[in-house]
């Protein structure tokens, strides 16, 4: 039995033509150089040291704002959406305050949702998979492992699936019947020099973006970190699947980025404070600049 070939990683995630034939021309001797900005759209505000950690240090007492980005990568005639957040509804039912919609965000720095034609799905937790209704002409790269552990038995238990909204998932589903979605399986690529990499962990299939930038290689580690701490002090965020893949997945990252400042964490407030802005409309940073303050030791 054939299932459509295009609908997995055997292909490396590239669709024909879907390639930019002039992408040659763009190549720098370090490879492509492809530019990435994190889009700020929402913030949660204050938080405990319990919250961000699943063992706080005992001395501390504040914790950090947890912040809420998509990042949107953009290089060789194309941009590639990384997560896609959630919508006013969503914050609603789980009283979080939404600053606007991730695909305003989009709109307002340029973007329209039709030109988006892949999105990477790092994992379907609500913050990571809402609007996925929002944009009619894209593909949605995912890991096999994700749908599963999203559709499968861990979503009986209420602390696993908490994270989840069944909306997302149902629409991803049908996404998945409509052959849009571009199921990886551990490493893939999804254009030439930018790669998605499963680290699990957080969420059993949550996977990890490479993105190959004038710098270096760029890391959005999405959820396998989501504050600088959680990786450099080997301390888990409380919401975990497997603690084993979560530590593994640090070790991914690292190697993957080649150097401390080329991981991006997913929600840690300092990204904005040491990359450069990059609009006067919305809140976005230019990740493939290099940031204001280094953690090389
Ligand atoms: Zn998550
Ligand atoms: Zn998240």
């Amino acid at each position: 039995m054939h299932a459509p070939r295009l609908t997995f990683a055997d292909d490396n995630g590239l669709l024909p033509g879907s390639a930019n034939p002039n992408i040659q021309e763009k190549v720098t001797p370090m490879g492509n150089a492809y530019e990435i900005y994190a889009l700020r759209y929402a913030t949660m505000s204050p938080r405990t040291p319990h919250l961000n950690f699943l063992i706080p240090d005992p001395h501390e007492t504040t914790a950090q704002d947890l912040d809420y980005f998509v990042w949107l990568i953009r290089g060789g005639g194309r941009d590639i959406l990384v997560d896609t957040g959630f919508n006013a509804e969503e914050a609603k039912a789980r009283a979080r305050k939404l600053t606007l919609n991730p695909v305003d965000a989009l709109a307002n720095f340029g973007v329209a949702a039709e030109t988006i034609r892949d999105v990477i799905v790092t994992h379907l937790h609500y913050d990571h998979a809402g609007n996925l209704d929002r944009f009619p002409n894209a593909r949605f790269h995912l890991q096999d492992r994700e749908m599963s552990y999203a559709t499968g038995r861990c979503m009986c238990n209420g602390m696993l699936r908490h994270p989840f909204s069944v909306e997302h998932v149902t629409t991803m589903v049908r996404h998945v019947y409509g052959e849009r979605v571009t199921f990886h399986s551990g490493d893939g690529e999804v254009a030439p020099g930018v790669s998605v990499h499963r680290v699990g962990g957080h969420s059993d299939g949550l996977q990890v973006v490479r993105v190959e930038t004038a710098r270096g290689p760029v890391v959005l580690a999405s959820d396998a970190a989501h504050y600088y701490a959680n990786l450099q002090k080997r301390s888990p965020f409380p919401i975990v699947y497997n603690v084993g893949d979560m530590a593994q997945g640090w070790e991914i990252v690292e190697r993957l980025a080649g150097h401390p400042d080329r991981f991006i964490p997913g929600h840690d407030p300092i990204v904005s404070e040491i990359y450069p802005r990059a609009s006067d409309k919305v809140d976005a940073f230019a990740l493939h600049l290099a940031p204001s303050r280094s953690f090389a030791k």
